[in-house]
């Protein structure tokens, strides 16, 4: 069997729906896992709506409206007609965002978060299941909840992997006898039946469950991009397809912030040697990137730009040696508000931190970290980071910027910019 996931670009409307059902038409003979994501941007509007709807902001149902228009835009590009039954079901998932918005805040911020963010996914997947009906598809829409188990650390749930193959190798290989089966990327639920998410663009990481758990022959990830490139194309407009990569050049592209994949991906696959294949939607007939357990011997230079990037350099309070407890206090607090430090260095009394700038979550860490050591931060500054560098690159992105920290191994040169100018 195959599992294959396509983003939020490929279902972002009703011509990208008809497109995902018309590459799924050339598969119906074969037993075959699809995961999709939320609608285009959907994600980040739901996110909107729980921020304006946490600090009781005015415009909380205007943002919540404009999400569902989209969403029934593309029905209504789908459908002539208003009575087919995809209208109705697409308002029974947002009425769950109705209930939710209803009552004053009350439960925590991370755990409203995935009760309301989640319906993204059940939108996507109930819309491109009722185009597949229409057009002949056979399969099931499956409520990933029933498979994918997890703790209760909303926002970045952890997978219970023993229960999940238990229920993924329960359900899924019969219902693929039937059919294809859809399904939603990102999504997870607890033991007492709440929802959670895996993390931003955690789609993927769900594909790669389903495969580590069902054997599958290969995942393929549909995007919009031809492959994987050696550097965004939107900044490098000459960047170069990848034809293959190692589960070792890929995961370590991921830490360093490439988009291409989620980070989590990798190892699941890693462990049963399934091949993961990045592929257009656009283009069928491009060959993608293959990721598998093949060594690659000689790479290109690989540039990956972190934007809005937050320095945060910790001081101890007494000017005594900033030594293995404090590091070690300054991760426990980055793990508890699941924030990954992008780069580190230490000095003699101090210690520099370079984090994603997420303001809801830093200003957290930022509160705890305070009670311990002097901190001072500093904002608005990319990590560019180059795999497999050579003199031209660094020439070329990193030495007429301004650095901040710069860290250079074998492989790897890293450097922390002042965000003067885009390259
Ligand atoms: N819809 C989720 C997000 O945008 C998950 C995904 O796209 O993989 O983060
Ligand atoms: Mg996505």
């Amino acid at each position: 069997m195959k599992v294959f996931k396509f983003g939020g670009a490929s279902v972002k409307d009703a011509e990208a729906v008809r497109n995902v059902g018309e590459i799924l038409k050339a598969y119906t003979d074969q037993k075959l896992l699809v995961v999709i994501s939320a609608m285009g941007k959907t994600t980040n509007g739901l996110e909107a709506v729980l921020e304006a709807y946490y600090n009781k902001a005015e415009n909380t149902q205007d943002l919540f409206n404009k999400v569902k228009k989209q969403h029934f835009d593309c029905l209504r590009a789908l459908f002539k007609d208003e009575q087919h039954p995809a209208f109705a079901e697409l308002n029974d998932t947002f009425v769950e965002i109705d209930w939710i918005l209803e009552d004053e805040p009350q439960e925590s911020y991370n755990y409203l978060y995935d009760q309301l963010v989640s319906m993204g996914e059940f939108a996507s997947t109930r819309i491109l299941s009722s185009w597949l009906k229409e057009i002949g598809i056979n399969h099931t829409w499956l409520d990933v909840r029933d498979c994918i188990k997890t703790d209760n650390k909303y926002r970045e749930a952890t997978v219970d992997w023993v229960e999940t193959e238990t229920e993924i190798k329960k359900r899924i290989p019969k219902l693929l006898d039937k059919g294809l089966v859809l399904t939603q990327g990102f999504l997870g639920c607890t033991s007492e039946n709440f929802t959670t998410t895996l993390g931003r663009e955690g789609s993927d990481y769900t594909a790669a469950i389903f495969a580590h758990c069902l054997d599958a022959e290969e995942v393929n990830v549909w995007k919009d991009v031809p492959a994987i490139l050696t550097a965004d194309p939107k900044r490098v407009p000459d960047a170069k397809a990848l034809p293959q990569i190692s589960y070792y050049e890929a995961i370590e592209m991921t830490w360093y912030g490439a988009s291409v994949i989620h980070p989590k991906t990798i190892k699941p696959l890693f462990a049963k040697g399934i091949p993961l294949r990045v592929r257009s939607f656009v283009d069928q007939g491009l060959p993608g990137t293959v990721i598998n357990d093949e060594e690659t011997t000689s790479l290109p230079p690989i540039l990956i730009v972190k934007e809005d990037q937050l320095l945060i350099s910790l001081y101890t309070k007494d000017f005594s040696f900033f030594q293995e407890s404090n590091i070690s206090l300054a991760y426990q607090m980055l793990e508890k508000h699941s924030m990954k430090a992008n780069l580190i260095q230490n000095a003699a009394v101090s210690l520099s931190i370079v984090v994603d700038h997420k303001p809801r979550r830093v200003g957290n860490l930022l509160t705890d970290l305070e009670q311990e050591f002097s901190v001072l931060t500093n904002s608005n500054l990319e990590l560019i980071t180059i795999r497999h560098y050579d003199m031209e690159t660094v020439a070329k992105y990193i030495d007429n910027r301004e650095a901040v920290l710069s860290q250079q191994s074998r492989q790897t040169i890293q450097t922390l910019v002042l965000r003067t100018s885009f390259i």
